[in-house]
């Protein structure tokens, strides 16, 4: 399958906040895991699903200062507000979008997701600052869009001075549902994002009752859905019709938000990969302190170059180094690849004594 690069499907331009997202340069600032839609192909994970929780990308929030620290660590020039639906908690998203337009101007782009929207909410949404909105609306209603509420918040949000869109994952078996929402959206002059549909933890089943496949064993993504996208894509359209395979998202956009994360919180004795991942030396032991001490000593380690981690409750020192002094050391020794998110998801461990 030819996987065609952002925005070359139709030649157009493609929204803002897809091009700072696909650069990486958007944070994910989930505000809830509150939704009214009931999607059946809904993709949250069990922990967010439901759930009033809030993250900014993988780390959980507890003040505004966890989102401000973690939009400087991905330099981030924008935010894509998501959840659940950010309206069930309009009050607080309000006070993020004015929290970050306060914090990092006017530039930084915000967009959001939602599946309601009262045109109160809109008006409150865009006199915080908020930038484009992207309507969901679901699958019965695709094709009688026209007089429907989201017509109507269509028209709130472009009066109100957002930039305005549609964006749904591409059910295989919709096709001709899809075509008349994208008729809709061009008649109206707004965009729209089709996303590949994706198996999940939580809509795996769903998903195998309506009869879709993963298009392969190494891919979670639906068979079908990227050949009716890039069907639709391909017709000629007036509005921006974009789409963003699974592939994209994880091989181009989320390795460039770690890349511009790794750059930031990597230490001296840590080796960023091409992947966008951290290596590193762990030594595990009962007295990290004395381990510290002794590795310092004994081996004559610059203090840049070593570290006692108390919350992961292991030392750790050059990848290099470690290799090297591994055999001769009492303590069990790793070098370690892990994302350099917040919670430092480990990919590989590989023992060296
Ligand atoms: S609108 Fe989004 S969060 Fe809400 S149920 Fe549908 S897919 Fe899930």
């Amino acid at each position: 399958m030819i996987h065609l690069p952002l925005g070359a499907a139709t030649n157009k331009p493609v929204v803002r906040g897809c091009k700072l997202c696909a650069l990486g340069a958007k944070m994910v600032l989930f505000v809830t895991g509150l939704c009214d839609a009931g999607c059946f192909y809904c993709p949250l994970s069990r922990e967010k699903m439901n759930h009033d929780v809030i993250y900014a990308d993988e780390m959980p929030v507890r003040r505004d200062e966890d989102i401000l620290q973690e939009a400087r660590l991905i330099d981030a020039l924008g935010t894509g507000i998501t959840g659940g639906d950010p309206i069930k908690k309009i009050d607080r998203t309000v006070h993020y979008i004015e929290l970050l337009k306060d914090n990092f101007g006017e530039d930084h782009h915000i967009h959001l997701y939602t599946a309601s929207g009262s045109k109160e909410d809109i008006l409150k949404l865009a006199s915080a600052g908020l930038d484009e909105i992207r309507f969901h609306p679901p699958p019965p209603l695709w094709n009688k869009m026209t007089g429907s509420i989201y017509a109507k918040r269509l028209t709130w949000a472009l009066d109100a001075g957002l930039d305005a869109g549609i964006e749904v994952p591409v059910l295989p078996d919709m096709r001709d549902s899809l075509i008349s929402l994208v008729n809709f959206a061009d008649d109206m002059g707004v965009f729209v994002n089709l996303n590949e549909l994706e198996f999940s933890e939580t809509n795996y089943r769903a998903l195998n009752e309506r009869g879709y496949e993963p298009k392969s064993d190494i891919s979670s993504a639906v068979r079908g859905s990227e050949e009716v996208a890039y069907e639709i894509v391909s017709m000629p359209w007036d509005i921006i019709v974009h789409y963003c395979s699974a592939a994209f998202k994880d091989g181009i956009q989320m390795k460039n938000r770690l890349m511009r994360r790794a750059k930031n919180v990597r230490r001296d004795y840590e080796e960023i990969t091409e992947d966008s991942t951290l290596i590193l030396g762990v030594v595990i032991g009962d007295d990290l302190e004395e381990i510290h001490r002794y590795l310092r000593e004994t081996y004559d380690i610059p203090e840049n170059l070593i570290s006692v981690n108390y919350m992961r409750q292991r030392v750790e020192v050059s990848p290099y180094i470690l290799e090297d002094i591994a055999s001769e050391l009492p303590w069990k020794c790793y070098e370690v690849e892990e994302y350099p998110t917040w919670d430092r998801l480990q990919v590989e461990r590989l023992e060296l004594n």
